[in-house]
């Protein structure tokens, strides 16, 4: 098994997304030996999941982001694939409604926080507030800029309040990208997938890349880590996320409950 942790950016790291690995054939070359230990691995997420859920007394909160068509939806699907769908809660951030933009960019994303006993997927979130946001100018900088200060602080007061995060960026190739779209336009049963939008998107690929980079170097702190995970192969990004995603739960190590006595019971006829 490839040691993932490397995978990690820490605290105050510099990170230049040029010069960080998309694929990741060069961490693991032998794709049906990962894809078989995915397997294993999502096994042990699925016992994991119910201890926590029996547990109820912590939560965990796992972040993606990524470029477009850069496979968060795909990675989702098939890390949580049998699940207990009851303990997890996917959250898919889109452009804010009127309502969400006349509060604060932290607003809706603390109502879509996980309760104890589940874990809550963010398919995007309050780091859009950072990318597209930056990326664009749909606020000018003096009001994006205090937004990485404050979101370390909400993610401290979620860390304080049992919760814990894990942020995956899904690091994908430019050529991996145009691949990607050009599938959705070959094959008509994927056209529902292509969005224009997503086109005029890659025109500002290096300005998203220097947001991305200020995110990572700016918000991966000791308590809610970002890792950049190599994606432009399925197999190994699934099981890079799913790996990292049981060696955190193992350290939360929840719990079944001590169950009553209940010797004592007994059932009439
Ligand atoms: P898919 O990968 O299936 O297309 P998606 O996550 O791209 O899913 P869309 O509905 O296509 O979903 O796009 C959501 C859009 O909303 C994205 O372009 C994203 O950048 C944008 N968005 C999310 N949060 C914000 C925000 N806070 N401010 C502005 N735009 C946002
Ligand atoms: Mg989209």
């Amino acid at each position: 098994m490839p040691d993932f942790s490397q995978h990690r950016i820490k605290p105050g790291q510099k990170v230049d997304l040029r010069k960080t690995e998309t694929d990741g054939r060069s961490f693991e070359p032998d794709r049906d030996k990962c894809e078989r230990e995915f397997r294993t691995v999502r096994e042990e997420l699925i016992e994991l999941q119910e201890r926590l859920n029996a547990e109820s007394r912590q939560k965990l909160l796992v972040v993606f982001q990524a470029m477009d068509a850069g496979g968060k939806d795909g990675t989702i699907r098939s890390v949580f694939k049998g699940v207990n769908p009851q303990g997890v809660s996917v959250t898919a951030f889109k452009k804010p409604t009127e309502q969400e933009l006349s509060r604060d960019f932290l607003w809706r994303v603390h109502m879509a926080v996980p309760a104890n006993g589940m874990i809550g997927v963010f398919n995007r979130s309050h780091y859009e507030d950072v990318l597209v946001v930056r990326v664009h100018n749909i606020v000018p900088e003096s009001v994006w800029k205090p937004r990485y200060d404050q979101i370390n602080q909400f993610e401290e007061l979620l860390t304080q309040s049992n919760t814990t995060i894990i942020k995956f960026f899904l690091h994908i190739a430019k050529k991996e990208q145009k691949q990607r779209f050009q599938e959705r336009l070959d094959d008509p049963a994927k056209h529902w997938k292509f969005d224009r939008e997503d086109l005029a998107k890659r025109e500002y690929w290096d300005d998203y890349r220097r947001a991305f980079e200020d995110m990572l170097e700016k918000c991966s702190t000791k308590s809610a880590p970002w890792y950049v995970i190599p994606a432009d192969q399925n197999w190994y990004r699934d099981y890079a996320v799913c790996s990292l995603l049981v060696d955190i739960l193992k350290k939360m190590d929840p719990k079944y409950p001590t169950p009553p006595d209940l010797s004592d019971v007994r059932i009439e006829d």
